[in-house]
């Protein structure tokens, strides 16, 4: 809906309260030269709702006296803008005392701005503005930011910020944990119960969910960056994404969350994978990364039916590294496999239970099935003694497979070996002539310091039928490369990860899973990260 830009503000608020039915998603623009701010805030206006111009990220020499030469960059706006003059100690890109910022506020800044951002120490003194240019404050959002942490006092934050005129409210705080998510949303929730408009968000990686899910509980907007270059507060995620990937505009209370709990996960496509899945299947579920440092408080506070402390309709978790054996102590029941393997990836909340299954073993076995037939006695050597190597073991000896376990470190793969019945080798100058499956199953060739990386050479490998590297980003390894040289047969790491996603869905929906959509959207996702 293009915004009729006017100096009528009876328009604006029916624009407004018609994108008030949908999600509002305002695109920050920081920019130290007019030209490209203008430039960014013409693209900014291709998708967002509102547009922030963050006129302290200006370089004063652009500006000249009185930012009047800014004035155009609000007139021109094609979409609803924020006026904002951040300090530094807020977040902002200069050193400002608090006479400039009144300076500033009362005598010098643009006045076709739809919405001005006034912070709270400057909004408590509401009365000093009557001696400047005329503030509309049913226009002005109040913001505090805290770049630290979790404010101690967020109750008497929010109590200070409504004695101000300020018709809506902002609080940002950086999260440590993904735990102070709760802090966000609790705000939220208090200022819909007091009939307040307020903006809530976790800053930093393990906030993401509070600015994918805030809307849906009720913030007045979320932020949105153009590009990843240009966020503008840590864990900033672009517009793009909250409207493509997340599908934000679909989120409700109803809504089913769902999604990866790991550290690190923001670099994961299984958001990706089981987005578009939702997508295809038309089915109400949104899957975030979730950084999780600690996995026992993020399951009691946030996840498990009986002790969680925000009310939202949770469904299921992926797992990964590092919590995948830890995640066990947590759950109500434990699928008999994956208590055997000794990892869990899956988690499902049943009634007011949480139940874990590993969806890795059947999802590592089935691409092998096509290629190789009946797996009894199959030779078959797993390179690596970790949580992946548990799953393939488990899986090729269920399967009636010989199995060797090839580690750096001899005792931890006699270890792995011999709870499941297979026998163990050094890697250091291993040779796997013979083999039927040579199966990667470290990190060595992973996108990073790893990628020129390869736990077997070309000479190491040949006269082995089958090469399956674990490793899915970058599709093509290292490893593969030197299996492909020996004459290996190869199989993809990008294939395991869709087809125990695929498990993952089926047993999250109760439907069968769109594997084409889901091997798409990886491919299309790995093709992303490579560009970044
Ligand atoms: P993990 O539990 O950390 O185990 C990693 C294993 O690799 C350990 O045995 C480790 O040995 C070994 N290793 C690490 N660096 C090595 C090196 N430089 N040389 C030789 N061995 C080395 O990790 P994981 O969860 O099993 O994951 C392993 C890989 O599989 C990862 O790349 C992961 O992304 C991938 N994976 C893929 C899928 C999929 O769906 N495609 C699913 C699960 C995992 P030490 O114990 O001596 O350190």
């Amino acid at each position: 809906m293009p915004f009729p830009k006017s100096e009528d503000a009876h328009r604006l608020d029916l624009y407004l309260m018609k994108a008030s039915d949908s999600v509002r998603i305002c695109v920050p623009v920081c920019e130290q030269g007019l030209v490209a701010a203008e430039g960014a805030i013409a693209k900014a206006g291709e998708i967002g709702d509102l547009i922030e111009v963050r006129l302290d990220c200006l370089d004063p020499f652009q500006i000249g006296e009185g930012f009047k030469n800014g004035e155009h960059l609000f007139d021109r706006s094609q979409r609803p803008t924020i006026l904002t003059f951040r300090p530094a100690e807020q977040g902002g890109h200069r050193k400002l005392d608090t006479k400039s910022r009144l300076l500033f506020w009362l005598f010098n800044r643009p006045t076709s701005a739809d919405f001005l951002d006034i912070e709270l120490d400057l909004a408590l003194n509401a009365s000093v503005f009557d001696y400047g240019k005329k503030v509309d404050w049913t226009r002005v959002i109040c913001s505090h930011h805290n770049f630290v942490g979790v404010p101690g006092d967020l109750d008497r934050i929010f109590d200070r910020m409504t004695q101000t005129p300020a018709r809506i409210l902002k609080v940002a705080f950086q999260a440590g944990d993904i735990t102070d998510c709760i802090a966000a949303f609790y705000l939220l929730d208090r200022a819909r119960s007091e009939h307040r408009e307020m903006i809530a968000i976790a800053m930093g990686t393990a906030g993401i969910m509070t600015r994918v899910l805030g809307p849906s509980r009720g913030a007045f907007l979320t932020y949105g960056a153009l590009e990843n270059e240009s966020a503008t507060a840590p864990g900033q995620i672009t517009a793009r994404e909250l409207r493509s990937l997340y599908r934000i505009d679909r989120i409700s209370r109803q809504t089913r969350i769902m999604g990866l709990a790991g550290l690190p996960v923001t670099h994961s496509i299984s958001p990706y994978i089981h987005n578009a899945a939702f997508e295809s299947a038309q089915f109400d579920g949104v899957y975030m990364p979730f950084e999780v440092r600690e996995i026992s408080s993020f399951i009691k506070r946030m996840v498990h039916p009986r002790t969680r402390e925000i009310d939202w309709n949770f469904l299921g978790l992926s797992v990964t590294a590092p919590h995948k054996t830890s995640v066990m102590n947590c759950l109500d029941w434990i699928d008999p496999a994956a208590k055997e393997i000794g990892a869990v990836n899956t988690i499902i909340v049943q009634g007011d239970e949480l139940h874990g299954f590993n969806t890795d073993a059947d999802g590592f076995v089935s691409p092998i099935i096509p290629r190789i037939g009946e797996l009894r006695e199959a030779r078959c050597a797993v390179i690596g003694a970790g949580g992946a190597a548990s799953a393939a073991v488990w899986s090729l000896r269920q399967k009636g497979a010989e199995v060797t376990v090839y580690a750096r470190d001899v005792n931890k793969a006699r270890t792995l070996a011999e709870r499941f019945g297979a026998s163990s080798k050094p890697l250091r100058s291993a040779l796997f002539e013979g083999f039927d499956i040579v199966i990667n199953a470290t990190p060595l060739g992973t996108s990073g310091a790893q990628e020129t990386k390869t736990p077997a050479t070309a000479a190491q490998l040949g006269g082995a039928r089958l090469a399956y590297d674990l490793v899915y980003n970058p599709s093509e390894t290292q490893f593969l490369r030197e299996a492909r040289e020996a004459g290996c047969e190869l199989i993809r790491g990008l294939e395991m990860l869709v087809m125990q996603a695929g498990e993952q869905f089926r047993m999250w929906t109760g439907a069968e899973a769109p594997a084409e959509v889901m091997r798409d959207a990886a491919i299309r996702a790995l093709r992303l990260r490579q560009c970044e």
